[in-house]
């Protein structure tokens, strides 16, 4: 039994229409993450990152095969994804969170402004982040592929709290090339609960 595990996606295939569609989701989830997951646990196969903490085998990433860091971040990406959309998401977050938010941004409008910059500004395929950065701030970045911001690369640093994919597999049998109009639909089924646990777990 390995120490990975390929959970249930957390809703049904539909559950986040009309924002992101059932044949996006299933194909994503069923073909793309489970690909991550198996090319994942293939490359760690017979090595030590087998039996490591998949956080602790991204603080060592530079010096890791291509196949650890495109499939492990793969895999680790989507399960992050998964988790911070739900059926009853939207709305802002509240709280410690929310203050956050403000003081690091100015206003939730303007994080989402500076989020849905990061992410339509991405070139070709990424993920845009909010993170908590090793200052305990709050700090909206990219990365490129699959990487995120665990990894020890240059560049987007910290400890990733909210995720969007924009690979165009995650959108474009919707919404084709408008990565726009998909940004802008993501901010209905965010699941700000689960992100403020992220940021309490990340504190
Ligand atoms: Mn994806």
């Amino acid at each position: 039994m390995s120490k990975f595990n390929f959970k249930d996606l957390p809703y049904d295939f539909n559950a986040l229409e009309p924002y992101i569609d059932a044949r996006t989701m299933e194909i994503h989830y069923t073909k793309h993450h489970r690909a991550y997951f198996d090319k994942f646990m293939a490359a760690v196969e017979g090595t030590p990152q087998a039996d490591m903490d998949i956080i602790d085998i991204f603080k060592d990433i530079a010096n890791q095969p291509a196949a650890i860091r495109n499939n492990g971040g793969g895999f680790f990406n989507h399960s992050l994804f998964w988790d911070v959309m739900s059926a009853d998401g939207g709305g802002e977050p509240s709280g410690k969170l929310a203050g956050e938010i403000n003081n690091a941004f100015g206003s939730f409008e303007k994080f989402r402004e500076t989020f849905g910059n990061a992410a339509a500004t991405r070139f070709g395929s990424g993920w845009a982040w909010l993170c908590l950065n090793s200052d305990g701030k709050l700090e909206v970045c990219s990365t490129a592929n699959q990487d995120n911001p665990l990894m020890n690369l240059t560049g987007c640093k910290g400890t990733p709290l909210l995720g969007l994919d924009v690979w165009e597999h995650a959108y474009y049998l919707k919404y084709q090339n408008r990565r726009p109009e998909y940004i802008d639909a993501f901010w209905n089924v965010v699941n700000w609960d689960q992100v403020t646990k992220n940021f309490e777990d990340a504190l």
